[in-house]
């Protein structure tokens, strides 16, 4: 292990269990923000994948290291804090998204542990074969759909002005993923419809990347997981016009209220991006709290519609003393 990482983590642990770092941590809340839990590590360690998918093993490491040093609660008793003060932590878990892995990989640890979490559903996903564009082309290119597939795309990229660069095709692994990784974080700047039409050229695979609304609400009957709006197609909000916001906003929230007994009052914006005008439209939809993507600890003194959170990714996972070594560098007033 390289020594900046093992110090990174030496010192996590002993903010941890230092009366400084207890003292820093008390009555705040820590929020987790995760996307996608893989049927196993071996994919998820991969570069390209690592920042938004964990493994099983790693998450259920994160899940026991979680419960040994805070109170594991759900996102509202960090929001809206009830009567009973704990002299640990508060820490909640949210996902992104919407995947059905969340239900088939993530659920059933959720459970094993008593660990509660929320889920921000892109609406327009749920129940439909609609498909994210990043996981789509990401794992054609990865070759996980043939051989013919990815030369097939390839070319729709190359017709499209965006060639494949040659260290995609790297003999070595890791540096190949590390390629796909800056190749698909380039394809950001495309136009949504250019996305989807690239995203059509991929194959289907045999299930719906998103869940379905039957597992939306046998999740939340279960009292364990609660889920709130993360857009209704992902569209990022920053670029739409008033109309088409207005539209994403009303469109997600309604699907929830129709299909949910207990929605959040929480919105999630797609990829963390908000600005003062989409924090007045999300406000003027009835949320009072929105989630996004810058870091820090909440204390209750911030923009309750720009919260942050931590970002977990297959690495923090299976070391959580870097989690905690990013909160320490996250909390210092
Ligand atoms: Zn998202």
């Amino acid at each position: 292990m390289a020594i900046k990482q093992l110090l990174k983590r030496t010192s996590g642990w002993l903010y941890l269990n230092s009366s400084v770092g207890r003292q820093q941590l008390h009555g705040a809340g820590v929020i987790l923000m995760l996307h996608r839990v893989l049927p196993n590590d071996r994919a998820a360690d991969l570069p390209h994948r690592n920042e938004l998918c964990v493994g099983p093993k790693a998450f259920e490491h994160l899940l026991v290291w979680l419960k040994k040093h805070f109170d594991c609660v759900p996102l509202m008793e960090i929001l809206q804090p009830g009567s009973l003060r704990s002299e640990r932590p508060k820490v909640t878990l949210t996902f992104d998204d919407g995947w059905r892995d969340n239900a088939v990989h993530a659920f059933p640890l959720l459970q094993k542990y008593q660990v509660p979490a929320s889920i921000f559903l892109s609406t327009d996903f749920i129940g439909s074969r609609q498909r994210f564009w990043w996981e789509s082309i990401g794992e054609t290119l990865w070759n996980s759909h043939g051989e013919k597939a990815r030369l097939h795309l390839i070319e729709c990229l190359q017709q499209m002005g965006r060639p494949l660069p040659v260290l995609c095709d790297d003999p070595d692994v890791q540096r190949r993923s590390l390629a796909l990784l800056h190749f698909l974080q380039n394809l950001k700047t495309l136009s949504p419809v250019d996305l989807n039409r690239l995203t059509d050229e991929c194959p289907q695979e045999s299930l719906p990347q998103a869940l379905d609304w039957h597992q939306v609400r046998s999740l939340e009957a279960s009292g364990l997981v609660r889920f709130g709006p993360h857009g209704a197609s992902h569209a990022i909000l920053t670029g739409l016009d008033d109309q088409r916001l207005d539209e994403e906003l009303s469109r997600s929230r309604q699907a929830l209220l129709n299909s949910c007994n207990r929605p959040l009052p929480v919105y999630c914006y797609p990829n963390g991006d908000n600005d003062e005008r989409v924090r007045q439209h999300v406000a003027e939809h009835h949320f009072p709290f929105a989630l996004g993507t810058g870091t820090g600890i909440y204390r209750g003194n911030c923009d309750p519609l720009a919260l942050p959170r931590f970002g977990v990714s297959q690495r923090t996972a299976r070391n959580p003393e870097l989690l905690s070594w990013r909160i320490y560098r996250g909390g210092r007033p």
